[in-house]
Formats: C-alpha cells, structure tokens, sequence
C-alpha cells in the first residue's frame, strides 16, 4: 500500500483495516529503495537516525535470491556505514545528539532495522513493469493470521443471535472460507428483534469478508408442526435437524460445501454427543463446529474482540425457545427421532420456509 505525499490516506486507517484482512501475518510501515547496497545503507541510516538507541541491529531477508550481496553480506555493510556515519559531526540526527557512541548487538539491541530485498512487484507506483524494491523499516505489526478470503470456498454459518455463532462463522472465515449467514425467524409470531440482531451481525462479520448474503428464513410454521406431531422432548433436536435441512438445500444453491455451527460441548444441557450424532444424521454435508473447544468465557472474549458481542446481547425472542419442554432430550436415539420425524412433512414445508426465505446482500 502506497502513502500518498498529501497524507491523503491515514496512517492509523490503513493499520486498522489490514488488521481485518485474514492471510496478512504481519505488516510494517517502510521505506522502499531501488536494490542498490549504497541506496539501501543510506536509506537505513535516515531511518535510523529518526531514533534515539545505543545499541541497534540490521536484520535482512532476501527473496530475490540473485542479488548480489548474501542476508548477512547485506547486514555486515549496512551496520558498518551506520557506525561509520553516527561519528560524523554536524549530523541532524538523534544518534548524534545523544553523544554517545553506538553500538551494534545482535541478541538484545534497542532497534533493529530490518531490510527485505523482495522479488520486483508489478505496478506499485502506477507504472506498467515490474520494479524492484527494497523495504527498510523498524517496526512491524501483528495481523491477523488465516488466510485470504474465500480461498477456502464457502461454507453456510447459522446465526441465531446469540453470542456463539457469530465467533463460529468469524473462525471459518478467517482460515479463508466464504460464509454465507443464515437466519430462522418466528416472525410475524415474535417480534423482528432477532432478525435485526441477525443483520447486524452479519454486517459486522461482513468486515472481514468484504461482501456477504444473508438468508432470512421463516421456521414458525415448521415449528408448529413439529409441536402439534412430535413428542415435546424431541422438539429441540427436531427443530436443529429441520434448519440443518434447509441449510443444506442453502448450501447446494450457492455451491458451499459444509455448515457452522456455534454448537459446544456440554454449554446447554442439550449439547451431548448423542444429540451431535442426531443432528449430523439429518444431513450430508460436514458441520463445523470451531467453537466445541472454547469455555463460555473464551468465547465472550472473543465476541468482543471481533465487535459483536454487543448485539449478541441485545434482548429477542428466540424462535427455538418457542415451546420448549422443562426436560429436553439429551440423550437422543436416532430411531426414535426419525419416528417421531416422519410423521411432519419436512421436505415440503422446508421448500415453502425456502420459497418465502428473505434474502440480503451486505
Ligand atoms: P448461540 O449463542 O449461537 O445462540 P447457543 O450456545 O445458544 O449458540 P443453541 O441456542 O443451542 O446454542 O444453538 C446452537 C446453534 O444452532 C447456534 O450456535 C446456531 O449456529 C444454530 N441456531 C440456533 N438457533 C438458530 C436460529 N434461529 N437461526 C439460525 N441458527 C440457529
Ligand atoms: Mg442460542
């Protein structure tokens, strides 16, 4: 990213927006030279002479392996021309004021200067060939790991509003994979609060991925059959299968290729193993479940460092905690689940929630 000379793009802006781009493991504010030893050292030196330090180093890497000098031919030169230049009087530089002689220390020194003698970049400067560069600089900055967006595929996350399933669907972005949000709503039987928690969510996820598509699924009239048909402790994982189901039939059309959940061990006491197990049945494709090794507080934390812990807590009415029995299953049978199943016409009323199914571009 070039600075402009006006200043026109803002130091700080630019920091905070490449820390929302999965694949950047680290970045640095530098300065460029062509890849020329004399260039290089000076450039080093003006750097430098910008700090106060008695002790510094000169780290190199070179990708471009035809360059004459070797890392530590390079380090060896740079440093030397430092010393050098640091006796000479009447230099405007901080090393100067100080006084006092400066030293080079290769295992604890107060800067370090590092220098990257990389492959030639196309088009940096706006100019058709590829020039080569040198980057000098002596700080570098954390990003945020993973890998670039969707160089992974998709995956289709279901958001509920709560505060799991929004830090779910950020881990699988952020190892590359598009997420495509899904939602189910009771409205008009609830309120629209969950479907704007819902939105929101997804904007702010929408940040790391810089575009998205959220599904708005009604699920009330499925919710009733399965009340009126089935037995009241298999509701819950009824309604978990159902939405897997439509998931599903979302995953097919937009061509992704598993489910995320925010689905933990032992967190409610309808997350067991067993009740995985019957969930997983209802479909083909993988579901992911990145939190399952998180502890609750874990969790929070990392809700509030990704920015949607606060809408997470916002109040809506959940559609699954419509109906639900004092003691739900937990420790489902299969058998009985597929019973007490194929007495609901879940493929027709999963195509109709489908048919009516809202869908946002964000
Ligand atoms: P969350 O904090 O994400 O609500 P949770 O720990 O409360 O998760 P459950 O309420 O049991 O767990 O839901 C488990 C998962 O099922 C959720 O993390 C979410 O992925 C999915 N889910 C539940 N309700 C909905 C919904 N209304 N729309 C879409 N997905 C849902
Ligand atoms: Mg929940």
């Amino acid at each position: 990213i070039r600075l402009t000379e006006e200043g026109k793009r803002k130091k700080e802006d630019i920091f905070r927006a490449l820390k929302n781009v999965f694949g950047i493991a680290n970045f640095a504010p530098a300065l460029s030279c062509e890849q020329n030893i004399e260039v290089i050292r000076e450039k080093a030196f003006e750097l430098l002479k910008t700090k106060k330090f008695k002790t510094f180093k000169i780290f190199t890497q070179r990708s471009k392996k035809e360059f004459p000098l070797s890392s530590r031919e390079v380090n060896e030169r740079v440093g030397e021309y430092i010393l050098k230049k640091s006796k000479i009087k009447n230099q405007k530089s901080k090393i100067q004021t100080k006084k006092r002689k400066i030293k080079v220390d290769l295992e604890k020194p107060d800067v370090t200067c590092f220098i990257e003698i990389v492959d030639p970049i196309r088009n940096l400067s706006g100019s058709n060939g590829a020039r080569k560069y040198a980057f000098l600089y002596l700080e570098k900055f954390q990003g945020p790991g993973g890998l670039p967006v969707s160089t992974g595929g998709k995956a289709v996350a279901l958001i509920s509003g709560g505060i799991d399933s929004p830090v779910a669907a950020y881990f699988v972005i952020k190892r590359g994979v598009k997420i495509i949000f899904l939602h189910f709503h009771a409205y008009p039987y609830t309120k629209k609060a969950s479907i704007e928690k819902a939105r929101k969510i997804a904007q702010v996820l929408t940040k790391y991925q810089f575009e998205s598509r959220l599904y708005l699924v009604p699920f009330a009239d499925l919710q009733k059959e399965i009340v009126l048909k089935a037995p009241a402790k298999l509701r819950m994982l009824l309604y978990r299968r159902a939405m897997a189901k439509i998931a599903e039939k979302i995953a097919k059309k937009e061509k992704a290729q598993a489910l995320v959940t925010g689905e933990n061990i032992g967190q409610v006491a309808s997350q067991t193993l067993e009740n995985i197990k019957v969930i997983d049945e209802a479909v083909k494709l993988p579901i992911f479940r990145p939190l399952l090794g998180f502890d609750k507080e874990e969790i929070i934390q990392k809700a509030k460092e990704i920015g949607t812990f606060d809408i997470s807590i916002l109040p809506h009415e959940d559609c699954c905690s419509r109906f639900l029995p004092k003691h739900p299953e937990t420790r489902a049978k299969l058998t009985a689940v597929k019973k007490a199943e194929e007495k609901i016409s879940l493929d027709e009323l999963s195509n109709q929630a489908l048919a009516k199914a809202q869908i946002e571009q964000i």
